[in-house]
């Protein structure tokens, strides 16, 4: 399984507007941060998780020419604004794309994207999308992978993380997780776990909190995602635990 970081930022992006600050203004790349999504590959299969407002620039940049399903993980602008640069592919591909996520999240996909589910005039080129509800922990098929949503708390909503042939887990957002979700991804080779700054947050794990959780699932690997600018990459990355890494745009894996 090849896994790419499209983006890693929390919702302002770094550099955030106008600020001066030593992240925003550093030279190091790696404190560069679009807003969140991954691509995963698997064989022939390849899938997005989140479409950032961004999204077109990496699919243009990283070659993300096919792709055979969305997964959201909740309906927030920043996992949401690129969703309607999906229709490019209806036309490469001639199929409607398959949209996963919990029923929260689709609804809120349909209201905040009225307009593709309704009728307009020929020639706006509009989404074509085929909106299929996911159910915490009951597993589905996409080509070659087999994925298990995972219900995440994000301060008071539940939104959903995802597991990819029991090795992958890609949560963000996340300030609570159940037990049910810790259990069903103990021992998981590689987890993503957004972890947004030092000061803890109503909606988010501060990077304290994401450690603890990490050290309770016990991935082989985990990296964090969704970082503000109060966390540097280098000075951060320092004082982790070596198998607890922060991503960066453009980080490859092969699992
Ligand atoms: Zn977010
Ligand atoms: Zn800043
Ligand atoms: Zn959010």
């Amino acid at each position: 399984m090849k896994v790419r970081f499209l983006g890693t930022g929390t919702s302002h992006g770094i550099p955030v507007i106008g600020c001066k600050c030593p992240v925003c203004t550093s030279a190091d790349p790696r404190n560069n941060r679009y807003r969140c999504s991954v691509y995963i590959c698997e064989g022939q299969t390849g899938i997005i998780i989140d479409t950032p407002p961004e999204y077109r620039l990496r699919a243009v940049e990283y070659s993300i020419d096919r792709l055979d399903a969305v997964l959201f993980t909740h309906g927030h602008f920043d996992h949401t604004a690129g969703l309607d640069d999906v229709r490019v592919y209806n036309e490469l591909q001639a199929m409607d794309m398959p949209v996963y996520s919990d029923a929260r999240t689709l609804r809120e996909i349909r209201d905040r994207f009225a307009y593709v589910f309704m009728p307009t005039q020929e020639g706006g080129g509009k989404p074509k999308l085929q909106l299929i509800e996911a159910e915490p922990y009951s597993e589905f098929k996409v080509g070659e992978m087999d994925i298990m949503p995972v219900e995440v708390g994000h301060g008071d909503m539940k939104i959903s993380g995802f597991m990819i042939n029991k090795k992958f887990a890609y949560l963000t957002d996340n300030s609570f997780l159940p037990d049910r979700t810790c259990d069903v991804l103990r021992g998981i080779d590689v987890l993503v776990l957004g972890a947004l700054r030092h000061k803890p947050h109503p909606t988010h794990f501060s990077l304290e909190q994401a450690v603890l959780a990490a050290k309770k699932i016990g991935a082989k690997k985990t990296y964090f995602t969704h970082m503000s600018h109060a966390l540097d990459h280098g000075a951060t990355e320092e004082k982790l635990p070596e198998n607890i890494r922060l991503s960066y745009d453009g980080l490859k894996l092969e699992i």
